[in-house]
């Protein structure tokens, strides 16, 4: 996956790549997707989710600059295995899912594998985490038509936040960097993910 998938697409930060090598994607896929969980394709991980491709999860993660310091808050725990990641390369993990059924199993999964900087929450992650904001990154692993509003209030100045942003079925790769609290956002890649669902999501 690293040599075949990452690599040769660009993805250079040694950390990054590291990570990718340490992390058992296949723990994070349903037992029956075990043999495709290496694959260069996103897999569905029930409650018609998806476990994101590896490229993609890479991607996002490279583009939060991650130095080890900073506190990370992402919207769609999903399998946990973003947010693996994520705990692997910065010093604290808020994710937030909307689907109990998810997250029940990324939080016992996540546990099991000892990681002891992330903290989990069920409910809309479109509201953020208020009581621990703020964030020095965030990432949004689900289609939004812009940045809900509590969430760039909720990240430090000179932060970023990482997000598809677009409609339902074709969104682009956007890095937003706050500058004197104000968000501006740069194009990476097209990309398609399930939707934001919630208050201030692309579907209520
Ligand atoms: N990061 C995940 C992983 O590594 O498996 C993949 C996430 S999946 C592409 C998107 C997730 O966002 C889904 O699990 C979905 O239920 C969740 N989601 C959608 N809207 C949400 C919201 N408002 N708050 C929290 N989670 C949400």
């Amino acid at each position: 996956m690293v040599e075949e998938q990452l690599i040769p697409r660009g993805i250079q930060d040694k950390r990054v790549l590291q990570t990718f090598l340490k992390v058992e994607r296949h723990r994070f896929v349903p037992a029956e997707a075990r043999e495709k969980a290496y694959g260069d394709y996103p897999l569905p991980i029930g409650e018609k989710q998806t476990i994101s491709q590896p490229y993609m999860v890479a991607l996002m993660t490279e583009c939060l600059q991650l130095r080890g310091t900073e506190r990370i808050l992402e919207i769609g725990t999903g399998s946990g295995y973003q947010s693996a990641i994520l705990a692997e390369l910065a010093k604290e993990v808020y994710t937030i899912e909307r689907h109990a059924l998810l997250a029940e199993p990324a939080h016992r999964l996540l546990r099991e594998m000892g990681y002891k900087n992330i903290s989990f929450k069920v409910g809309d992650g479109t509201l953020g985490w208020p009581e621990q904001a703020p964030f020095d990154r965030i990432i949004i692993t689900a289609a939004t038509a812009e940045v809900p509003d509590p969430l760039s209030k909720q990240l430090t100045d000179d932060g970023l936040i990482v997000a598809p942003i677009g409609e339902l079925f074709s969104q682009t790769l956007t890095v937003f960097h706050k500058d004197h609290g104000q968000l501006r956002g740069e194009s990476f890649t097209s990309c398609v993910f399930v939707p934001l669902i919630g208050k201030f999501g692309l579907q209520h």
